[in-house]
């Protein structure tokens, strides 16, 4: 933008700093902002400062919330003796989304990338094994996405609940190769977790 407005830049490359958003988009968002009335503007500021300051994880299944246990969690209604692993909250809410999973979550916050340099002790993987002892959980659906990293972080979770008894499955991808939960609509992943199969 030949703009030479340094206030604007800053916008712009705030927003281009978000998944998914080109120079284009993030140029519009901040022309459309700046058009808008002000109040507009200040509700999307308020907005994002709330809810950074307001949702946490629930420390027990790792979720995002803003109550601990999360709303799920402490959700009476719910089965909880299944759990279903998935690598990050996106995963939740898709699921969620679905209406085609009435467990329990728990959200590992990431797959095991030795070339990112993520490993076992940086993700919740110590927590599920825990969870999978004390809760009486009887089937964990390890959700992972299908890429490298999610089956093999996937085929790793398996091998540690192997000695302990609990049915562990894996969702059938309907999902494509190489993608995410979030991209999935709700048909494909109730298919994907009706089909799932023991690992
Ligand atoms: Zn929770």
């Amino acid at each position: 933008m030949l703009l030479h407005l340094p206030s604007v830049e800053r916008l712009i490359e705030a927003f281009r700093r978000l998944p998914g958003v080109g120079k284009r988009s993030a140029e519009r968002f901040a022309l459309h902002l700046l058009a808008a009335p002000e109040e507009d503007a200040i509700e999307l500021g308020k907005a994002i400062l709330e809810a950074r300051r307001r949702v946490r994880r629930c420390t027990r299944c790792g979720n995002l919330a803003e109550t601990d246990p999360c709303e799920i969690c402490t959700d009476e209604k719910r089965d909880r003796s299944v759990l279903c692993v998935v690598e990050r909250p996106a995963g939740v809410i898709a699921l969620e989304g679905s209406g085609g999973f009435r467990g329990l979550y728990h959200v590992l916050h990431g797959v095991i990338s030795p070339l990112d340099g993520v490993g076992p002790d940086d993700l919740r993987i110590d927590k599920l094994i825990t969870r999978v002892k004390e809760e009486g959980i009887r089937e964990v659906i390890l959700a992972t996405n299908a890429t490298v990293e999610g089956e093999n972080t996937a085929l790793y979770i398996s091998h540690l609940l192997e000695p302990l008894g609990v049915s562990v499955t894996r969702i059938a991808h309907g999902v494509p190769m190489g993608s995410g939960l979030e991209y999935a609509d709700g048909v494909t992943l109730t298919r994907a977790l009706a089909g799932r199969t023991k690992i």
